[in-house]
């Protein structure tokens, strides 16, 4: 059975925007109007991605995410991550100071011996020296998203004064 964030792809339904690899939608389905999704077109995950394609996502959901709270005059935005269906997903959320949605949650305080130990494993997984990749230019962009970037360098200042 073909997996539903791929049939909404082919539907080609509220795209916002479109590359090789990305596709974002203006969605029906929303926590709030505005809301955004920034996918992966096929099934990769985020372990599954290159630096220069997670870049790629990225770079898409920063200037989605300027635009949208341009727009509509938020007073901020949250990008939630996570694997959808084989997908790799950004949500774009639109906040209003009197929205009442909350993602904020009470922090547990983790027990020290247990936190050092977890560390400590978390340490030993990791390699010693990670190979970086050969920096490439990630991101085409064309001219048009070249003059983007100037006319919103004004957003990402403004970004600045965003609720978290
Ligand atoms: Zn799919």
């Amino acid at each position: 059975m073909e997996c539903a964030l791929c049939k909404k792809i082919k539907e080609r339904e509220h795209i916002v925007y479109e590359d090789d690899l990305v596709i974002a939608l203006l969605l029906k389905e929303a926590v709030a109007q505005g809301h955004v999704l920034v996918t992966t077109k096929n099934h990769l995950t985020l372990d599954q991605l290159s630096e220069g394609q997670i870049v790629q996502l990225y770079y898409a959901a920063n200037f989605a995410a300027s635009i949208i709270f341009e727009l509509l005059k938020l007073d901020g935005t949250n990008i939630i991550s996570t694997n959808i269906n084989d997908h790799f997903t950004i949500n774009i959320i639109p906040r209003k100071r009197d929205d009442t949605l909350d993602f904020t949650w009470d922090p547990l305080t983790v027990n020290q011996t247990e936190m050092d130990s977890l560390l400590e494993r978390i340490k030993d997984a990791l390699p010693i020296e990670r190979e970086i990749e050969e920096k490439t230019e990630a991101v085409d962009m064309d001219e048009k998203r070249k003059e983007i970037i100037t006319e919103t360098e004004n957003y990402l200042i403004k970004q600045l004064k965003r609720i978290p």
